[in-house]
């Protein structure tokens, strides 16, 4: 194999080229030498030129495998070392660096790169060749093209000593450009080679009989080779396959966790390192809104950000989905390990190019310390998961991982896996929230929410369990759930002579699934209720964060007749201009500016800007967080017309609204 992968630009670049340039210099040397004391040519000049059209062909048709320039082999090896078996290092040498230079030329590599694998060729057969000397005497093995019994020691000698030293010049170069340590690479990349090196040098004796006494049967020989060693690589392949991520090429989980292990033990007991997780935040986003295609594309490109943002001998790894976990080497403590932290985040700041689109990319880390977290890689990485999930939760960039809040957050884990379950096992139930009329005092609609009636911790509210929904993607099924379930109660009640309009929470995630307005249209149908019985709020700052996402579901359901409601309004940033553009029908003011209204001058006065704002934009207006009869006056005074809140009532179950809303004023409404 020939170092063609690794002649990356990095910064230590400088330091591959230094390591490069004595490679090629030594070779140069020993060459030199060779040329100077070498063998005569041969007297067996069929065999001769056979085996060096063979040698030279094979550098310039390297076998490709999976068609990737980085995974070609070139038959070379065998023909060179055929050659030096039967003719002696000179005549070797010289035929390959000539077909080496003269690929090399043909594929346009530089200058340096070529030399380096003349000189790291012209080292490994060399020193062959002074193994052969050493052992038996002559420089060459096999002068007649025959190999005799006496002779295998040195030939096997011969090809241990090329594929040590040529794997070793490898290995160094790789182990350079990637700033880790060699011994354990070497030990890889040794086990790797032998069995396609093996092949490729243990014919090579066989290939020199053959073109000695019938060079007619060479291209033959060749076909078994071929095939032999691309099933070896294929299958050295499929290994690598198996410890890397296909898509970005980074480390997977498996060899993430086997660096980790690596580390702890190669670095022994005073070991301090980091294991750092990173999520990419609203990933999922990109993904449903551009396509897989962007987000994978996307994925592959934040690799090589973050590779830039690491030491050269850090690792880093891509463990599924939009998770990435770096070890980060050279972290004492936890400030050098929230640095390197905040690198990664930095890493991402500049916006990613992805087929013309510019992508904003924000992620946040989760920090465990090697030995003060845990001391073994699953309970590492488990750590990181847990301060990661903290981050996420806390809205914070880097968290590292505690031990205090480890339980909480074991516990919210757990609970987002039995969400899971919950619809299935009916643990989800609604509660519904009158919203009134000022006015008459009568219920005109029902705000739906969510609790669950978790087996263990009794009834959750929604602020325990729809944030770990909406991060996780489960909130698509939740949110289809209480939407069956809140227009099913709506039908009910219809049939029953109340036909009252129904709010249901919507997540931005939600939003973003285009299907939704089939989905709901398919609901409305079903119970035969009109469209506009039904409507969806949306909170201001979700809105707000993508207005035109929002407009691309609102319009279908717009039209449909369903009504969109900004819920928490007052606590976002509207524009104006998209509150005029979406097809909205009500402002919620939130319950904040409600509640302070009566003794805060500056609440009022949002409260009535909300209100003058809403009626020039012919919108209706809801008045959250009613707690007390003052404030309902003074929300009718000022010509606030719908209100909601504990001094209604609060969220309670269907059964128990009946009494409300089947009150005599509600139906002598009705009835009117
Ligand atoms: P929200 O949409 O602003 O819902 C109103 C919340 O305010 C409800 O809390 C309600 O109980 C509470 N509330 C009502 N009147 C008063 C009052 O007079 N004073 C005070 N202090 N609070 C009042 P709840 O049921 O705990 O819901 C909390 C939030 O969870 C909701 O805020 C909503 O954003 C979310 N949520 C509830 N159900 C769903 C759902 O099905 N889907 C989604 N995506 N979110 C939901
Ligand atoms: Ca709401
Ligand atoms: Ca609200």
């Amino acid at each position: 194999m020939r170092g063609r992968q690794i002649w990356v630009e990095t910064p230590i670049a400088h330091r591959v080229h230094w390591y490069a340039g004595s490679v090629a210099l030594a070779g140069l040397l020993v060459f030199g030498v060779l040329l100077w004391t070498g063998d005569a040519p041969s007297e067996r000049p069929t065999a001769f030129w056979v085996l060096a059209a063979g040698c030279i062909l094979g550098e310039l048709r390297p076998v490709r495998i999976f068609a990737r320039e980085d995974l070609s082999e070139t038959l070379s090896t065998t023909f060179a070392f055929a050659l030096l078996l039967g003719f002696g290092v000179t005549p070797a040498v010289a035929v390959l660096a000539a077909g080496s230079l003269v690929a090399d030329g043909v594929g346009r590599r530089g200058v340096l790169k070529s030399a380096f694998n003349v000189g790291q060729y012209t080292l490994a057969l060399a020193s062959a060749g002074f193994v052969i000397l050493a052992i038996s005497g002559s420089t060459v093995l096999m002068p007649t093209g025959r190999v005799d019994g006496g002779d295998l020691v040195a030939l096997m000698a011969a090809t241990g000593a090329f594929f040590l030293v040529n794997n070793v010049l490898i290995s160094v170069v790789i182990a350079v450009a990637q700033g880790v340590t060699v011994i354990p690479l070497l030990r890889r990349q040794l086990a790797m080679q032998l069995l396609a090196d093996g092949v490729l040098l243990g014919l090579a004796p066989v290939v020199l009989v053959v073109a000695e006494h019938s060079p007619a049967l060479i291209p033959l020989l060749v076909v078994p080779i071929v095939a032999v060693h691309i099933t070896t690589r294929v299958s050295l392949e499929r290994q690598r396959e198996a410890l890397h991520d296909a898509l970005t090429g980074l480390p997977n989980r498996t060899l993430f966790l086997d660096r980790v292990r690596e580390t702890i033990r190669t670095r022994g007991p005073g070991v301090r390192a980091a294991v750092l997780l990173l999520d990419l935040d609203r990933f999922k986003d990109v993904n449903d809104t551009l396509g897989h295609h962007v987000g994978d594309e996307l994925l592959r490109l934040i690799g090589p950000r973050l590779c830039g943002a690491t030491d050269d001998e850090d690792v880093v790894a891509r463990l599924g989905g939009d998770e990435f976990a770096v070890l980060v080497m050279d972290a004492r403590d936890e400030v050098a390990a929230r640095a390197a932290a905040m690198r990664l985040v930095e890493s991402l700041a500049d916006p990613i190019v992805v087929e013309d689109l510019l992508l904003h990319v924000e992620a946040c880390v989760g920090i465990a310390l090697l030995p003060d977290d845990g001391d073994d890689p699953n309970s590492l990485l488990q750590r990181a998961d847990i301060a990661l999930y903290v981050a996420k939760e806390e809205r914070a960039k880097i968290v590292r991982y505690s031990a205090e809040r480890d339980g909480h957050s074991r516990e919210r884990l757990t609970l987002l896996g039995e969400l899971r379950h919950a619809i299935d096992m009916d643990q989800l139930i609604l509660h519904y929230q009158p919203v009134i009329e000022l006015e008459s005092r009568r219920c005109v609609a029902v705000e739906a929410l969510v609790r669950w009636n978790h087996p263990v911790h009794g009834q959750l509210p929604p602020i325990e369990f729809i944030p770990i929904a909406e991060r996780s993607g489960l909130i698509a099924p939740v949110t289809e759930f209480v939407l069956a379930a809140a227009i099913a109660q709506g039908a009910a009640w219809r049939a029953s002579g109340v036909p009252l309009r129904i709010a249901v929470n919507v997540s931005m995630t939600n939003l973003l699934d285009l299907d939704l307005p089939r989905l709901i249209g398919r609901l409305l149908t079903d119970a035969a209720i009109p469209p506009d019985c039904l409507e969806l709020e949306i909170t201001e700052s979700t809105l707000m964060s993508d207005p035109e996402q929002a407009m691309t579901v609102f319009e279908p359901l717009h039209e449909m007749g369903v009504k969109l409601a900004v819920d928490d309004f007052g606590t976002g940033y509207s524009s104006l201009a998209y509150l005029r553009q979406l097809p909205l029908s009500t402002l919620k003011i939130d319950k904040s500016f409600v509640g302070a209204a009566m003794v805060n001058e500056n609440d009022l006065i949002i409260v009535r800007s909300i209100l003058d704002l809403a009626r020039n934009l012919g919108l209706e207006v809801i008045a959250e967080g009613v707690e007390d009869a003052a404030t309902a006056a003074m929300l009718k005074s000022i010509g606030c017309r719908l209100a909601q809140g504990y001094h209604f009532g609060r969220p309670v179950p269907a059964e128990q609204l009946d009494a409300l809303i089947q009150a005599p004023s509600v139906r002598s409404s009705e009835s009117a």
